[in-house]
């Protein structure tokens, strides 16, 4: 038994030896991920202790037209719903990115050069300087005593007078202003106004603008991160009371539902928009183009307050112009009825009348069903001049047409970022992960989901598939970061192919090539319902996909995510044999067999380019009978022979140039035309991580063979993926072209 079982460990070392260093890229992530815990279950779950903080807000906000400034009056209630004790809180104060002295957290723009833009000059030395950042006017408790704060940058601490005990709440109020930015001032502006010279109105889209509370967890304790721009939010959820003080004839968008209708709409908009609640298939205009105009002109200096309340949401924001044109229609969903709306100015026609109503339907429902039903009464989409950015339930989102004409391209780009900017409503407004520390995590699930919205609803547009992933793969690995990279140390030249595509294609590939449509999408379903309105880490998502597919993961989270390594598999060999029969003409089939081993010694490693060599023959010998140990059975060789007799057999060698391990797809083209595609899993490199060997038995005759026909895995060089090999006709021609010049 002993020396049996040294033999089969030599043979097995022997067969499967790499020729470099083994890298356990098939060993358990747990070292890379934090462990579970009664939080966070090692299913992926949330766990029985699980626990969030919750906030609540009373906001009362004016719009000064004048000068372009909010100010604001805040009620926060906060929920201790941690464990500890608090004797300090963090408060984000996100408009102080602005500021010319926290510019340099961004670092967005740094080169001079020789010809620049007046705008990009702006960017870069403020020649215009702008007073941005808020104004504190008082944070006092609930009996009006002032509470004392620090400010670091874009956080402000909030020390308390008595130490917040675990379950307990506290109330306090802040009072503050900013001047709105102008949007075009800044780049990566998500909010600010954007002024019309032309009818000298200004459309003002408000977001990050009032003080919230910084989210405090299990894993992290307070998350206050600065705001550095790429790392958006990470926020707690919790009911909102808002009103809005606006010029009196503006309209407002804005999060949540409307609640004096009477107050701020006239009988005419409030006529259509009930008409609107039963439009299933079509939107209906509540102000048109004509009345949009009209107001344009009016400039009232009267003012009106909008009323709106949200509940369970995490952030909150709204849009007012004069400039508005409004249309809405209803969109039903198992669970909920929704008002999928629009509100756009002039310039925004007409491509934003025939598309934007209808692409968030289409988000809606796509979404839902992958999901969970969308939870809220309403979802908007509103036009600006470039750049997509969501909101609970609202979302501001670039693309016009000049002159009434608008390109394919340009179309397909802004019902994208329409289906995009609502669907985040899912990740990361109720999946509530951190995108202030992983990007990818919201950015990736939903441009997943964005995708699939668009090649089911909008099948003639381009979307994107492993394919697209293949030009950052293959770049310069000196600037490539691996995906589980916090966000804002990623470049600004690469986010977007890191954080939104690259985990967009490693969930394309794990639902169509490596677990399966049905399984996966079971999966995906319970991620998004177990971490609903509630905050997941990467390692929930993880850990989740594997519990509810029993497929171990580990190899491909360890190379997708946590390294820059790329997909690059090289069909290296393919050997043709056949059998030696032992009735056939033994001198014939020796003979060919000598042909063919002398031809091969031509090259050095023996390795033929193509099958016009003809097939080796194999000798089967007899197995002695010491091989078989103690067994006393006997195969049936004449059996084994007679199954093997004719056929072709196909010896492939796969060499991992690119460092991933993944499945290997190999298609067959045999002589007569005909396909046919083998599928192995990845776990065939578990023995040796460079290099694979496989053996297939096929009874018709093989002309070409190919690695990953249908571009499923992202392989960054397709060229070394055929056989014969794309190089064997270039040899001689290579050489007459030389000769020429060429
Ligand atoms: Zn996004």
């Amino acid at each position: 038994m002993r020396i049996f079982f040294i033999f089969v460990c030599a043979a097995i070392f022997n067969l499967n030896a790499q020729t470099k260093p083994w890298q356990g890229k098939f060993e358990p992530i747990d070292n890379l991920i934090a462990p579970p815990n009664t939080y966070r279950t090692a299913s992926g779950a949330p766990g029985k202790a699980y626990w969030q903080q919750r906030a609540d807000y009373k906001i009362k906000a004016t719009l000064n037209e004048k000068n372009n400034t909010l100010t604001g009056e805040e009620v926060i209630t906060y929920y201790n719903n941690s464990p500890d004790d608090l004797s300090y809180l963090w408060i984000q104060l996100d408009q102080n990115v602005n500021k010319k002295e926290n510019e340099d957290f961004g670092d967005i723009n740094n080169n001079v050069k020789d010809n620049i833009t007046t705008r990009k000059m702006q960017f870069l030395t403020r020649a215009i300087d702008f007073p941005a950042g808020y104004s504190i006017k008082y944070v006092k408790d609930s009996s009006g005593n002032n509470l004392k704060t620090l400010v670091n940058n874009t956080m402000m601490k909030l020390k308390l007078n008595k130490v917040l005990n675990s379950g307990e709440s506290v109330t306090f109020s802040i009072s503050w202003s900013y001047h709105i930015t102008d949007r075009s001032m800044y780049s990566l502006s998500r909010e600010g106004y954007e002024y019309y010279p032309e009818d000298d109105n200004s459309v003002y889209l408000i977001a990050h603008w009032f003080p919230r509370m910084a989210v405090y967890n299990d894993s992290e304790g307070w998350q206050n991160q600065q705001f550095q721009k790429l790392g958006e939010f990470a926020l707690e959820f919790g009911n909102y009371d808002v009103e809005i003080t606006v010029p009196d004839d503006h309209i407002v968008a804005s999060t949540g539902k409307l609640q004096n209708e009477e107050a701020v709409l006239n009988k005419t908009q409030r006529k259509r928009f009930e008409l609107a609640k039963k439009s299933f298939d079509k939107p209906v205009l509540i102000i048109t183009k004509e009345e949009a105009e009209a107001n344009e002109k009016t400039k009232s200096n009267k003012q009106k307050t909008w009323k709106y309340t949200a509940n369970n949401v995490r952030d909150f924001a709204f849009a007012s112009s004069r400039k508005f044109i409004w249309d809405a229609q209803a969109v039903k969903l198992p669970t909920n009825t929704v008002m999928a709306m629009s509100f756009y100015p002039k310039e925004g026609l007409p491509v934003w009348q025939e598309e934007s109503t209808k692409a968030v339907m289409h988000a809606l429902e796509v979404y839902s069903e992958a999901t969970f039903d969308y939870p809220y009464p309403v979802a908007i989409s509103v036009n600006t001049s470039n750049i997509g950015m969501e909101f609970p339930m609202i979302s501001f989102n670039g693309g016009r047409a000049t002159n009434g004409k608008i390109s394919d391209r340009a179309k397909a780009g802004m019902i994208g970022t329409i289906i995009h900017e609502v669907g985040h409503n899912w990740f990361p407004m109720i999946v509530s992960s951190d995108e202030r520390k992983w990007m990818w995590m919201d950015e990736g699930l939903n441009t997943f989901l964005h995708q699939r919205t668009v090649a089911e609803r909008y099948p003639d547009f381009n979307s994107v598939t492993p394919k697209s992933i293949v030009p950052f793969m293959s770049g310069d690995k000196n600037i490539l970061r691996p995906i589980m990279t916090t966000s804002d140390n990623e470049l600004m030249s690469q986010f977007g192919a890191n954080f939104y595509l690259k985990p967009t294609v490693g969930l394309q590939m794990l639902r169509n090539s490596i677990i399966g449509k049905e399984l996966f999408d079971e999966a995906f379903k319970e991620y998004a319902n177990r971490w609903k309105y509630k905050h997941p880490n990467p390692s929930d998502l993880f850990r989740t996909l594997e519990d509810a597919t029993a497929t171990d993961l580990d190899w491909f989270y360890r190379g997708w995510f946590f390294t820059t390594d790329n997909v690059d598999m090289e069909l290296s060999n393919v050997k043709w044999f056949t059998v030696y029969e032992e009735n056939a003409n033994i001198e014939d089939q020796k003979q060919t067999s000598k042909i063919k081993i002398k031809a091969s010694e031509k090259t050095a490693e023996a390795n033929a380019k193509d099958f016009s060599n003809g097939p080796e023959v194999i000798n089967m010998t007899s197995t002695p009978d010491a091989n078989y140990g103690q067994f006393l059975s006997r195969l049936d060789e004449p059996e084994i022979r007679k199954q093997l007799s004719g056929k072709n057999i196909y010896e492939i060698t796969i060499k991992n140039k690119g460092g991933l391990v993944m499945p290997v797809t190999i298609e067959w083209t045999y002589t007569d035309g005909t396909k046919e595609i083998d599928r192995l899993p990845a776990q065939i490199w578990r023995r040796n991580e460079y290099k694979v060997q496989k053996t297939f038995v096929k009874s018709k005759e093989v002309s070409e063979v190919n690695l990953d026909p249908n571009f499923e895995f992202a392989d960054t060089n397709i060229e070394n993926n055929s056989f014969p090999k794309l190089d064997t006709k270039s040899e001689f021609d290579s050489f007459k072209d030389k000769k020429k010049g060429n």
